[in-house]
């Protein structure tokens, strides 16, 4: 059931407790300087308990940067302590709210003085821990820097706070008769930061790419409070290396993004969306091929029918009277009749070599919503189950060979589990998510599903693919970076990390361990 949260966000809260943000709490106004009152201590279970106290590094902290928001509320701990994993518990010494540059740049300095480490946090809804703060560090919140800074008419670029969320950006970009391409289900809850700490990917990767297209320029603020200012929205820059590109996809381990400087586009053609139902997996790929000839593709989306109970048992509207093995979610120009008739012929030609068993497509905005919600509506369908996720890539090429050795794979690994898939497959992009049956302890069920991705690295590795496509290594797989990375690339990454933050204070033990 909805409920309004102490912030004012509308929080989804499931049966098992898990919530969601579904907007952004707004900012708060008092500016109310909130004292340490208490710490968290790790007990024995690992079960963090809080007790009342005043750390005197919180006390330095707020002599050293007046005016700055930080709480050490028991609630507030546990909410910015984690994303959306949910497998570690929360333990953050406290959490710092700042509300400017100048603020981050004083709360990197005291955290460089006293030897504290800190965790950048966004929206949260991060897929791989990478935010998640369970070792008494502080969390750096940039929620209440969410603004926009300015526009650019000339140049077609908007620039924000990195707290801001996706939506707003995209309600921000609309407003100047442009858009911000980059688009998932998460808009209305992760941030923009957060975004480019992952270099997020989403359902329109196939025709605009991934985050890392859309940077025209950082503003970031580095471990020993510096700010460093980033490409500053050039298209044309060959002064030696780019960091603008090497903070995209450094997940909080190499500086805090504070300001983005995005590129924004023309709208896209009106579109159709066309829902397909599959009679078997190995098709796949020939409907994409035969959609993406004839079509000037915006999305290409793939789910199973295990996917679909979840997101119907969810409040979702079934589309087909019948069950079928798999399905697709296409958005396509269909802006003339042309465009329609060439839709309706890759239908076709589906229809009579047999991949294709059904279709639909939108006749409104409402209805293409709608088909919409079959695929958005998965991760958060399936949340409550605790899932393990795998989100593997391969090129493109790859994805029939690689997809029939995965499901051999996951057949034969998990005969006992319910196993989702879904995927960007117009991107080589498949989401694997194996749900944890309620009656199976929750440390037992990671460690079978260890195995398996171990498993699933070797095989990724023969096809040079990818352990993490678009939700970041994190501490969830950290593991296996070198099923994707080479041991010499491993050492330069530290070498790196080493170079922007020699104490090695910002998010310690996400990605790798130094
Ligand atoms: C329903 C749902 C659907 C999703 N769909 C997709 C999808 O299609 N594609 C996709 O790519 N992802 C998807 N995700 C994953 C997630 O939304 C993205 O990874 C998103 O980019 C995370 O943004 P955030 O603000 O929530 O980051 P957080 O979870 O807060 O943080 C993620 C990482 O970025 C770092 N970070 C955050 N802010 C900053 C900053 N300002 N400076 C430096 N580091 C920072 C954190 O330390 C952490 O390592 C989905 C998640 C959910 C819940």
């Amino acid at each position: 059931m909805p409920d309004r949260a102490r912030d004012g966000a509308v929080r989804q809260t499931g049966a098992d407790g898990f919530s969601c943000d579904h907007f952004r709490a707004p900012d708060r106004t008092d500016g109310a300087v909130v004292r340490a009152r208490y710490r968290c201590v790790t007990l024995e279970d690992s079960r963090a308990a809080c007790v009342p106290m005043t750390d005197p590094r919180l006390d330095s902290l707020l002599d050293t940067c007046p005016g700055l928001r930080l709480t050490t509320e028991p609630a507030e701990l546990e909410h910015y302590g984690r994303d959306w994993t949910r497998r570690w518990t929360p333990a953050p010494l406290a959490i710092a709210l700042p509300s400017s540059v100048e603020q981050v740049q004083a709360i990197l300095r005291w955290a460089t003085a006293q030897g504290v480490s800190v965790v950048p946090s966004g929206g949260r809804t991060g897929l791989s821990g990478g935010a998640v703060a369970a070792n008494g560090e502080l969390v750096l919140s940039l929620e209440r820097m969410n603004k926009p800074l300015g526009f650019d008419a000339v140049d077609r670029t908007l620039t924000v706070q990195a707290g801001m969320a996706l939506e707003a950006v995209h309600n921000a970009a609309r407003e100047h008769g442009l858009i911000y391409p980059v688009d998932f289900a998460a808009r209305g809850s992760c941030s923009i930061g957060g975004n480019i700490a992952t270099n997020a990917g989403g359902i329109r990767v196939i025709r605009y790419g991934n985050t890392r297209e859309w940077i025209a320029g950082l503003k970031v603020v580095t471990a020993n409070g510096e700010l460093l200012e980033l490409n500053k929205g050039l298209i044309k820059n060959s002064s030696g290396y780019d960091f603008r590109q090497l903070l995209i996809a450094s997940e909080g381990t190499l500086g805090v993004i504070v300001e983005a400087t995005l590129k924004l586009t023309d709208p896209p053609p009106a579109s159709n969306v066309m829902l397909l139902a599959l009679p078997s997996f190995e098709v796949l790929m020939q409907v994409f091929a035969a959609f993406r000839e004839r079509l000037q593709l915006q999305a290409f989306e793939f789910f199973t029918d295990r996917a679909l109970e979840h997101v119907l048992a969810h409040g979702a509207q079934a589309p087909f009277a019948e069950v079928h093995p798999f399905y697709v979610v296409t958005e396509f120009a269909a802006g003339d009749e042309v465009q329609e008739a060439a839709a309706m012929a890759a239908f076709e030609a589906c229809m009579e070599q047999g991949w294709v068993s059904d279709g639909v497509v939108s006749q409104s905005d409402a209805q293409a919503a709608q088909l919409w919600r079959l695929r958005e509506g998965i991760t958060e369908a399936v949340a409550r189950y605790k899932p393990y996720k795998n989100d593997v890539s391969v090129r493109i090429s790859a994805m029939p060979a690689f997809m029939a050795r995965t499901q051999a794979l996951i057949g034969e690994a998990y005969p006992q589990f319910d196993v989702v898939w879904f995927g960007h497959i117009g991107d080589g992009n498949l989401h694997i998510n194996v749900l944890k049956p309620d009656a199976t302890d929750d440390a037992a069920f990671v460690q079978q599903c260890e195995h398996v991705t171990k498993l699933l690295a070797g095989v990724l590795k023969e096809f040079d693919g990818s352990i993490s496509a678009e939700h970041g290594i994190g501490l969830v797989k950290k593991g296996y970076l070198d099923s994707t990375r080479s041991e010499a690339e491993i050492a330069l990454m530290k070498a790196v990390k080493r170079a922007f933050d020699p104490q090695g204070l910002l998010n310690p033990g996400k990605v790798f361990d130094l």
